[in-house]
């Protein structure tokens, strides 16, 4: 199973970084659990001495998802936070970050609440706006962190542009792709220097892992990289690893089903008279619908829509039978939520308002179940609101 240079995506998934093992021909990578490796004699051994720094299933998928975002190397953290943690050993203190304004809750709190203790500053700014994020930068900054689209009002950011802006002021570009995933969009491509991923999300897709992944292209970035993921040891697991490089299979298949759905889902709602409005960039009405069509394959899986009222979408959550009830995203089960009291209860109310997240508002991550299915369902629900 060797890849040529030219595979495309798809064989890149099932294929990139997985060799028949060497002693059985086993055509899955095995789980290799263990903690240490018998060296054949003092000072020779086969290049894997403790399993905190080389673990071969780890490796397996860290060569997989290097390959699917076309990055040179990628290294696989205990959860999406701990990747975004390690990379934020690249600052240093006194450095400086623009950071985009809604970003995922978990990385506002570690930078607000972990970091600053760190003599490391962070501005958010509507990063969807170039100028803002020019204005924003200062003579320390020394990263930009992007999350596009964003949660959960799906605002974009053209990642190119902000590439090249970022390094006409010698800054890093790192995206935090998860909610695209690399079938949507490619980051790398686009001129990122790091991309990362809650793999917990699209890239495992089954609900039944936590990982977090760190794709890096400047040689500097995977230098340090490497070393501080041995150094924090804050690594995945083998059966995490493994469970990971099992969806990476099927994401090609899964993100077209989760594009269908999400597209489906928004213009069954946005038809829908109890729905005040729709967000999916997926939409002509979406403010950013040129830049969707250009950046992104598909539109993903995630929309968000306005009910009026915190006692309409509480109807409409009690009342569906079909979407579960649950924070999270990027399963093949369909997720409904409602940000202002669960993903996005710590983000102080003016804030949420300034965001659009609202009272009425309620988010999907679209599924892969028959989407007729999911429009009874919704369509039910509505009735009762
Ligand atoms: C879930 C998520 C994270 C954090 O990942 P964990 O695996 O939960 O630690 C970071 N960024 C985004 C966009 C996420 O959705």
């Amino acid at each position: 199973m060797k890849l040529t240079s030219r595979a495309r995506f798809s064989t890149v998934c099932l294929h990139a970084g997985q060799d028949p093992d060497p002693a059985t021909g086993a055509i899955i990578t095995p789980i290799y659990q263990t903690s240490t490796y018998v060296q054949e004699a003092l000072g020779r051994h086969k290049g894997f001495e403790y399993a905190r720094t080389q673990n071969p299933t780890r490796m397996a998928l860290e060569r997989n998802l290097a390959a699917i975002e076309g990055g040179k190397a990628a290294f696989a953290f205990a959860s999406g936070m701990a990747a975004i943690g390690a990379i934020a050993t690249l600052l240093q203190s006194g450095d400086h970050v623009v950071v985009s304004d809604n970003t995922y809750g978990g990385t506002f709190r570690l930078f607000d609440k972990v970091l600053r203790r760190y003599q490391l500053s962070f501005t958010y700014v509507d990063t969807s706006k170039l100028d803002e994020v020019e204005r924003a930068f200062t003579k320390t900054t020394r990263m930009l962190f992007v999350e596009t689209p964003t949660n959960p009002v799906m605002r974009l950011t053209d990642l190119r542009a902000a590439a090249d802006l970022a390094h006409s002021h010698d800054v890093r570009l790192v995206v935090d792709n998860t909610f695209a995933s690399p079938y949507v969009q490619r980051p790398i491509e686009l001129g990122a220097d790091i991309v990362t991923h809650s793999t917990t999300k699209y890239l495992n897709g089954h609900s039944d892992s936590v990982g977090g992944i760190a794709i890096a292209q400047r040689d500097d970035d995977i230098e340090w990289l490497k070393f501080v993921q041995n150094a924090e040891g804050a690594i995945l697991g083998p059966f995490d690893s493994w469970l990971v490089l099992r969806g990476t299979k099927t994401l090609p298949l899964r993100m077209q089903q989760h594009n269908a759905n999400g597209l489906a889902l928004a213009q069954f709602l946005c038809a829908h008279a109890k729905v005040k409005h729709v967000y999916y960039p997926g939409l002509p009405s979406h403010p950013q619908h040129e830049l969707a069509t250009r950046q992104m394959r598909g539109f993903g899986g995630m929309l968000a829509f306005e009910l009026g009222s915190l006692e309409a979408a509480r109807r409409l959550l009690n009342t569906v039978k079909l979407h579960a009830l649950a924070e999270s995203l990027g399963g093949v089960e369909t997720l409904i939520s409602h940000p202002a009291t669960m993903t996005h209860a710590s983000v102080p109310a003016d804030r949420r308002q300034a965001l659009g997240i609202t009272d009425g508002l309620v988010r999907i991550s679209a599924g892969i179940e028959d989407i007729e299915d999911l429009k009874d369902d919704l369509g039910q629900a509505l009735d009762a609101v």
